[in-house]
């Protein structure tokens, strides 16, 4: 019954999230006016709007002016509910079954949203951070469903596993950017941009996370200040970081608390820098240049990730391209958004994460 359940529910949220698919990026009121057919603007009746039904019914075309629907819709539905009852056999009705079901439904939206508009709004990659964090921090210590499958994870976790997963992302997209320029410097952005996050991730790993994203910070507040960036430019910043690696060792630091503390600092700056954006007031009237590094929506939506998954958002970001690249090779796509690939092995990451691992340990024979 509850796997029926869990089906029927998602059917449901799937036709809502094909509203939000439809109307957010838009900037529309997803409530309301009612669904009209986008051929000929008549109001959709409720026999209209069952979900999958309604399309097979009516064969694909719209009741009122036979204009074809996009199949997209009933495929929205049919996803968001074969995941609910995924999600169904992990869980027995508890509230980390509706929590798995929200973070499903966040994935479905961002991913269809992408794919449309090559973008990742805040709304709701930040909602799906906080939602993860928030679900940590009350539900952490709660007897879990079922054996082998720890979500949610303690709040430390949720929270590591964030910053490491933007952090790690962040510093692809500067090193890839410095290549892209050929090591030419970039703009900084006032008062905070990938800069202070290459800076936080070389301070971190010399002085430990702590240190390191608060003297980033400072570079943030006297950007604030003075107007202008108040930077180490990202050509000293970014060559130093691995030297910084290399060497911890021979500074009496291991290696691995020396790369933790880059890219928890790094993430810190990454997913503070974006809500900064994020949040920021519209300035009234002209159109003002949206800062563009700073878009990082991959970094955002990673971030998001790890606060659900912990270290597994790493899996999350392996997985994610290694579907990116066989699909991009296999459709020969050029512009393909990756965060749909992010979300899938999100996804797989969520449910069969541990598994995975423990099966990879099981082949490396540990
Ligand atoms: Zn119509």
């Amino acid at each position: 019954m509850w796997p029926a359940f869990a089906f029927i529910l998602g059917l449901v949220v799937g036709s809502f999230l094909n509203v939000v698919i439809h109307r957010l990026p838009k900037g529309e009121s997803i409530v309301f006016p009612p669904s009209r057919c986008p051929a000929c603007g008549h109001r959709l009746a409720p026999k209209d709007l069952v979900p999958v039904l309604s399309y097979l019914a009516l064969r694909g075309r719209c009741r009122y002016c036979a204009h074809p629907i996009s199949p997209r819709y009933p495929l929205v539905e049919a996803l968001t509910g074969l995941l609910f009852a995924l999600a169904a056999f992990f869980f027995p009705p508890s509230p980390q079954a509706f929590l798995t079901f929200a973070f499903l439904a966040l994935l479905v939206a961002l991913s269809f949203i992408d794919l449309d508009t090559y973008e990742l709004p805040d709304s709701l990659t930040y909602g799906l951070l906080f939602l993860g964090l928030l679900s940590a921090y009350l539900h952490s210590g709660a007897p879990t469903p079922q054996m082998n499958h720890s979500f949610p994870r303690s709040f430390s976790q949720a929270l590591d596993g964030s910053l490491l997963a933007a952090g790690v992302l962040g510093l692809v997209a500067g090193y890839g950017a410095l290549l892209l320029r050929r090591f030419r410097e970039g703009r900084a952005e006032v008062p905070v941009g990938p800069h202070q996050v290459h800076m936080a991730a070389l301070f971190g790993a010399l002085l430990g996370p702590g240190v390191g994203m608060a003297l980033a910070f400072l570079t943030w507040a006297l950007s604030g200040r003075t107007g202008r960036p108040v930077v180490l430019p990202d050509r000293i910043t970014l060559p130093l970081l691995p030297l910084a690696w290399a060497l911890a060792p021979y500074l009496g630091a291991d290696l691995l608390s020396t790369l933790k503390g880059s890219l928890l600092s790094a993430g810190g700056l990454a997913l503070a820098g974006g809500l900064y954006w994020a949040l920021r007031p519209q300035e009234e009237g002209g159109e003002e240049e949206e800062p563009v590094a700073m878009g990082y929506g991959d970094v955002k939506l990673l971030g998001a990730l790890g606060a659900w998954l912990g270290l597994y958002s790493l899996l999350a970001l392996f997985l994610g391209v290694l579907a990116g690249a066989f699909f991009g090779l296999a459709f020969r796509q050029r512009k393909v958004p990756f965060g749909p690939y992010l979300a899938l092995g999100g996804v797989v990451a969520f449910f069969f994460g541990e598994a995975l691992w423990r099966a990879y340990l099981a082949w490396l024979g540990l």
